[in-house]
């Protein structure tokens, strides 16, 4: 039995590759902050819910208790919940602008991955998929021009961009420090979600495609960082 446990999966594309992900035989907990919109979402999935809110060490820690009093061992953990932030000009972000961002994108994952950590070393072959975005890519952002075929939308986020940096460099220490585990940043690519406004060029079920295959590569070279066409720069 694959034991799956995703971030923000109620909706968008946690709900998509959660719902993919079970079709192939995972056993998938659909971790949600709100615990209605949870248990909603893993009804309609016939996903296990998980009351999880990244931002809240405790409810991270009760989380990963659920999971290995009901289930002993993580196989995939896909770091998923993300927020964009206000919409402003760069210079208009403030600093507490960027730390409510990165509280969920970069320190959400951290304190996912540290409770987890022992549930994953427990599991076989186990792997670490974090939802980054080609907006975190240092060589987009030097030239967005030179891109446009991985980010046809780039657009000059100063909370968000960084943060996917971050969370990159925090898939890639992860990678190096955890060789037993299979760490992967992946970019969904520009999706049709609420974190966007439905703006997105893609429908989840093709944004979903690059997380879907991250979590069930075999024999995945850990350190990655891909989209649905292939490797996306760092
Ligand atoms: P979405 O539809 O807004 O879904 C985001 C999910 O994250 C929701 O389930 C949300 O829960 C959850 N979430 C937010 N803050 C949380 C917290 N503190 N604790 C736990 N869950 C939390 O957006 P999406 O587009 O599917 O985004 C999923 C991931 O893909 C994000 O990491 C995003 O950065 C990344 N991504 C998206 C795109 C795109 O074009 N859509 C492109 C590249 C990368 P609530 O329902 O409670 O808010």
């Amino acid at each position: 039995m694959t034991i799956t446990v995703i971030t923000g999966a109620n909706k968008g594309l946690g709900f998509e590759t959660a719902r993919r992900l079970i079709e192939q035989g995972h056993t998938v907990y659909a971790g949600a902050r709100d615990p209605e919109r949870g248990v909603r979402a893993a009804k309609a999935l016939g996903a296990r819910p998980l009351l999880i809110d990244v931002t809240d060490e405790a409810s991270v820690a009760a989380a990963a208790e659920t999971v290995r009093a009901e289930a002993g061992h993580v196989d995939v953990l896909i770091n998923n919940a993300g927020i964009a932030g206000r919409a402003a000009a760069a210079g208009d972000q403030t600093a507490a602008d960027l730390q409510h961002v990165y509280d969920t994108n970069v320190f959400g994952v951290v304190r996912t991955v540290r409770a987890f950590l022992p549930l994953l070393e427990a599991a076989v072959a186990p792997s670490v998929v974090n939802v980054s975005s080609g907006l975190g890519s240092l060589a987009v952002n030097a030239d967005p021009a030179a891109h446009t075929d991985i980010l046809p939308a780039w657009a000059p986020l100063l909370a968000y961009n960084s943060s996917k940096a971050a969370l990159n460099m925090l898939s890639l220490v992860y990678a190096q420090a955890y060789p037993g585990i299979t760490v992967a940043a992946v970019d969904p690519g520009f999706t049709a979600t609420d974190l966007n406004g439905h703006h997105g060029t893609q429908s989840v079920g093709e944004g979903a495609a690059a997380i879907v295959a991250a979590a069930t590569a075999r024999d995945a070279v850990t350190g990655t960082f891909t989209g649905s066409f292939g490797p996306v720069p760092w």
